[in-house]
């Protein structure tokens, strides 16, 4: 067997808990008329138990001295197709044929875990769903409701875009070498029919930001140049709360005032 000693510069921890692989596997349930996008397959822990399935499979690997263990490992399905890029540069709607969305999986390498799911939302319009392994932290903070801790930016944005489903917790001692934090698993399905009507994203994303520029203080203060004390009482939203207590209606709410 070839051998690689795992990268830290690219977030590499390399499963081998065959009953969490299984599980993963049996959450995403691909089928063979499926069209899968893997990020980071690393030696293929995930990618032959997908392959098994059926499934039409192109995965995406930054590592350059990883395509050759791929390519031993799994080359010969014509199924099967290696890029070796960056994920992060990745045009992933390149690959979705018309009426086929994507399905995308991978254990995600934690380094550059945000800018990844916020580069896939941008392309969320061919994508059906995606299952990514996290820290457990940050799936924590995706799944977050008003007045958590964990609610923030991070949990907003991608919940105004995409259902969030926590599925399970994945301890250290499944990975190799071990991390130092548990990791969940977690399903995005992009909304067909969002739950709340945005008319525009990048207003919707400067409002989340500056509201939580100082957690700790008021929407009168971290919204300020933005919108005013009175036209937030318009809205019915009290100048005085905290970021962290507002719902993903009223982050809206404020954002579609200012179109
Ligand atoms: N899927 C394998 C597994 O579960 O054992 C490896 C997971 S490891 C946590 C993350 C993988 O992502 C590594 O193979 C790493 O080389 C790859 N990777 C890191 N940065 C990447 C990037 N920017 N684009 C694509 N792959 C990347």
């Amino acid at each position: 067997m070839t051998l690689h000693r795992a990268r830290k510069r690219f977030g590499q921890n390399f499963l081998h808990d065959q009953r969490i692989i299984a599980g993963i596997v049996a959450a995403i349930h691909p089928l063979p008329k499926d069209h899968l996008v893997e990020i980071g397959p690393g030696m293929g822990a995930i990618t032959q138990p997908l392959l098994d399935s059926g499934t039409r499979l192109d995965v995406v690997e930054l590592d350059r001295d990883l395509i050759p263990i791929l390519q031993q490992k799994l080359g010969s399905s014509a199924r099967l197709k290696i890029h070796q890029q960056d994920a992060l540069k990745f045009d992933f709607c390149s690959l979705a044929e018309a009426g086929e969305p994507l399905r995308v999986v991978g254990n995600l390498p934690y380094n550059i875990s945000t800018p990844l799911i916020f580069h896939l939302l941008d392309q969320a319009h061919c994508i059906r769903d995606m299952h990514f392994m996290l820290q457990k932290e940050v799936v924590d903070r995706l799944a977050a409701a008003p007045g958590c801790a964990d609610y923030g930016r991070l949990g907003i944005m991608v919940q105004s875009r995409c259902e969030v489903e926590q599925l399970f917790t994945v301890p250290p001692g499944s990975f190799n070498p071990a991390p130092k934090v548990d990791s969940a698993i977690v399903r995005l399905t992009p909304w067909d029919k969002p739950p709340v009507a945005i008319a525009d994203q990048a207003q919707f994303a400067k409002v989340v930001a500056q509201a939580f520029t100082q957690r700790r203080k008021t929407l009168r203060n971290n919204l300020k140049g933005l919108i005013d004390a009175a036209a937030l009482e318009a809205l019915g939203i009290d100048p005085g709360r905290r970021p962290e207590t507002l719902s993903l209606a009223e982050f809206a709410a404020i954002a579609n005032r200012l179109v």
